[in-house]
Parts: C-alpha cells; structure tokens; sequence
C-alpha cells in the first residue's frame, strides 16, 4: 500500500516548522489518518526547541504496513516526505538536510516549484507548492487542513476523505462552526497544489543530515557575553510566524507617540534620537512575528495592516542592529 519505503519497511515524513503554525497536530492528524483508514502501523512526535510559539519546530510521521512493526524512534534523517510550513524558513534554516532526489517537498508559498528549487538549492526533487497563506486567509482557518490535503495529493495512500474525518473527529467536537471552513480548506489543498518533478540543475547538489547544534556554545561564548538583540538571540528570526499579515508604516502620520514601542512583544520598532527626540524610524522585520498589537494601538492609523505577500519586507525592513553591533556582541 505504501508507495515506497526505507530498509526498515517505513515510509518517513519530516515537517519543518515553527511553534504555533500547527505542525505537531498536523503531524498526529495525518498518523491517525493513516491508523484509522488503512490501518497502518504509524508513530508521531515532535522535537521542539524551547517550547514557544515562534521557534523552530520538526515534527516526524513514520507509516509501516500492519505486519511490519516500527521500532525506530529517532528523528526522520531521509524524508520521503518533506513539508515545510513557511517559505520564509528556507532562509533561516537547513531544512532540506538528508532529502534526495526521491524527495517530495511540499512548501506554503505562492512561488512555482522550480522558484523553490533555486531557494532550497537543491538539484532535483518533485515539489509541490500551495498557497496555504493565501487559503488561509480567505477560509479563516489555520494552515493544517491546507497542508494535509496538498500532501495527501502528494503522496496518495491518504486521501482527503481520510483527513475530514480525523478533522470531524477532533476539531467536530471541540469546534463545530469551523468544521465546514476545514473541509473547504482541505480540498482546496488537495486542488490547488501545483506539484512538478522539476529539472535537474547540477549546480546545486543535496547535503546529508547533521543533527542541528547551537552557533554559540561554551566553547565560543566570550564570557561576560552580552546578547542584546531582541527574542535573546542574535540569530532569532520570527519572519515564519507570520500569518500572512504584516504592520505597515506610514511615517508621514506617525507622531512618535512611541505606544507601538509599548506593546511590541519582540521590541520591532526602531526608534532613532533626532535633536532630542525620539522618532520612530520603522521595523525591524526580522524580529516581527505579525500578532498585529502595534497596528490595534497606533492612535493615528500611522500602522495598518497589510497583506505580506503585496510588499518588499526586506526593503522596507529598518534594522535594529548595524553588523558592527552584532560582531561586538558575538566575536
Ligand atoms: S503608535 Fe503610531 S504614531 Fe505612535 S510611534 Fe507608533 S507608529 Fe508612530
Ligand atoms: S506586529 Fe507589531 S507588535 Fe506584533 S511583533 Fe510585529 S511589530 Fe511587534
């Protein structure tokens, strides 16, 4: 029934993630899926960094036929299956270590499948891109039911049958009036997920798996180290938070009233001293995790909120931080 299996006998999946975007459940729905309707061997978890909402999250499925048992419970090295939950992660991290040219990947992002191979550099597989943002944002529901159904064209054995009904299941009971939202996403997942085997380009070639190790350790922390950026870590970046929505800044109605200063939970806001003032210059996006607070508070509609996909967030991102900063921070 599986498509095709690892020596062990299993097929493997690997979700790249970020805490709060829903990957975990995703993950448990799609092994229930899978124990429910083909009665599959299956297993789930995940592994998270420090348990928030924000970072980065791999959440593991593994499926074996009923005879063959699954004794393994270490994280997928060689996906068959690699779904990534946000395009912006491709930038922050490895996510495609140990694929292959078996590889399907399946990203949330509104770019083509050969876009996505010159962004994860890789030298083929068969990718699958979604708009899950853009769904999302239209059904009013989270990414999951999206994501399940484009992976369930992915793959096959699961069909999107399969996943209304592990939805039916847990979110049926607890959340009744978004039941009908979830099912629409899901078959628009299922539909609009354009997957392609794309070309092969050989300037790219895969890398292997390496299990993930932090940048500053005791062995290249100065001591007496000061690590000032926002989010406590100069590598921090919460661009895959964001729901698809972003805070705009309109300088000509701000006041520097400093109250979007106030509420940001990841102090976004860059703020410059000018003949003794404070002006509000912009954000820094790198550290904004798009909950919108700023844009409720801002007494003068100076913020107002956007559509990330219709801007230039890099060019209108306001850094924080100059390179000097963080080199004397972290030598
Ligand atoms: S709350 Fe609005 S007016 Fe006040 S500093 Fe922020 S952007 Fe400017
Ligand atoms: S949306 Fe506004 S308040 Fe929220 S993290 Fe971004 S800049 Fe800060």
């Amino acid at each position: 029934m599986l498509p095709i299996t690892n020596q062990y006998g299993l097929f493997e999946v690997r979700f790249e993630s970020i805490g709060g975007l829903g990957a975990n459940i995703a993950g448990k729905m799609l092994a229930e899926a899978g124990l429910k309707y083909l009665n599959l061997n299956v297993a789930s978890f995940s592994s998270y960094g420090s348990e928030k909402t924000g970072t980065p999250i791999k959440t593991f499925v593994r499926f074996s036929d009923p005879e063959v048992p699954i004794k393994i419970n270490s994280p997928v090295e060689n996906p068959h299956l690699l779904v990534i939950f946000h395009e912006n992660l491709i930038n922050a991290l490895p996510v495609t270590l140990g694929c292959n040219e078996n590889t399907i990947i399946i990203v949330n992002t509104k770019k083509s499948p050969s876009e996505i191979q010159d962004m994860l550099k890789i030298p083929t597989a068969t990718i699958g891109t979604v708009d899950a943002i853009g769904i999302s944002l239209e059904e009013k529901v989270k990414f999951n039911g999206i994501l399940l159904g484009a992976i369930s064209k992915a793959i096959g054995f699961i069909k999107p049958e399969h996943i209304k009904g592990i939805f039916e299941d847990i979110i049926g009971k607890k959340y009744p009036a978004v039941l009908e939202a979830n099912f629409r996403a899901i078959e628009r997942g299922y539909n609009e997920v354009k997957i392609e085997k794309v070309k092969e380009k050989k300037e790219y070639s895969f890398k292997p798996f390496a299990k993930p190790s932090n940048l500053i350790g005791y062995e290249n922390q100065i001591i007496g180290g000061l690590v000032v950026n926002p989010g406590n870590s100069f590598s921090k970046d919460l661009s895959a938070s964001r729901n698809g929505l972003i805070p705009v800044f309109n300088s000509q109605k701000c006041t520097s009233c400093g109250m979007c200063d106030i509420v940001c939970p990841d102090l976004c806001m860059v703020f410059i001293e000018e003949n003794g003032q404070m002006i509000m210059k912009g954000i820094d996006y790198q550290y904004c995790k798009g909950c919108l607070k700023c844009v409720q508070i801002c007494p003068v509609k100076a913020l107002t909120e956007g559509v990330e996909a219709e801007y230039d967030v890099k060019s209108m991102t306001v850094k924080l931080f100059t390179e000097k900063d963080t080199a004397q921070n972290h030598r």
